[in-house]
């Protein structure tokens, strides 16, 4: 992915959700955000907590957690579950399209705007899509050569 994201946004929007929930500002909630903006990618919340400890940062798996789940309602991650794997997480961005490998569970997105101009006209009946994410499942070239 080359996505690149605006910390400084990115971190005033998170400090505006912390402010009107009456949550803590504490050091430990934005290193965690500018981590899972730095892998920039799609991760686990214990690949998250990894990626931190390995940077000689301490925090415990269930701060990365509990902040996980903080910048989730804040709408600065978006959480994904791709068949029976466990949640897979990564900084919201619309109108994307995921394809999953059903053998070895790599993720790849692509983009098509064709398709993005027809889920945003659907028009559902009392409902107003604001972004959609599709899940497309297969096997990647790796997995489908091994065949
Ligand atoms: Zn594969
Ligand atoms: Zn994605």
């Amino acid at each position: 992915m080359t996505r690149r994201y605006d910390i400084d946004t990115v971190e005033a929007a998170f400090t505006q959700f912390l402010n009107e929930g009456h949550y803590r500002k504490t050091p430990e909630r934005f290193a965690i955000l500018r981590k899972a903006i730095e892998l920039h990618s799609h991760f686990v919340v214990d690949a998250l907590h990894m990626a931190i400890e390995s940077d000689g940062y301490h925090v415990s798996r269930a701060t990365v957690y509990n902040t996980v789940e903080l910048l989730e309602k804040a709408g600065i991650l978006i959480k994904n579950v791709f068949g029976q794997n466990s949640a897979i997480y990564e900084v919201n961005h619309d109108n994307h399209i995921h394809l999953v490998c059903k053998k070895c569970g790599k993720i790849r997105e692509i983009e098509n705007p064709h398709i993005a101009g027809h889920v945003l006209q659907l028009h559902p009946e009392d409902f107003t899509p604001d972004s959609f994410a599709i899940t497309i499942y297969g096997l990647c070239a790796d997995c489908s050569s091994k065949d």
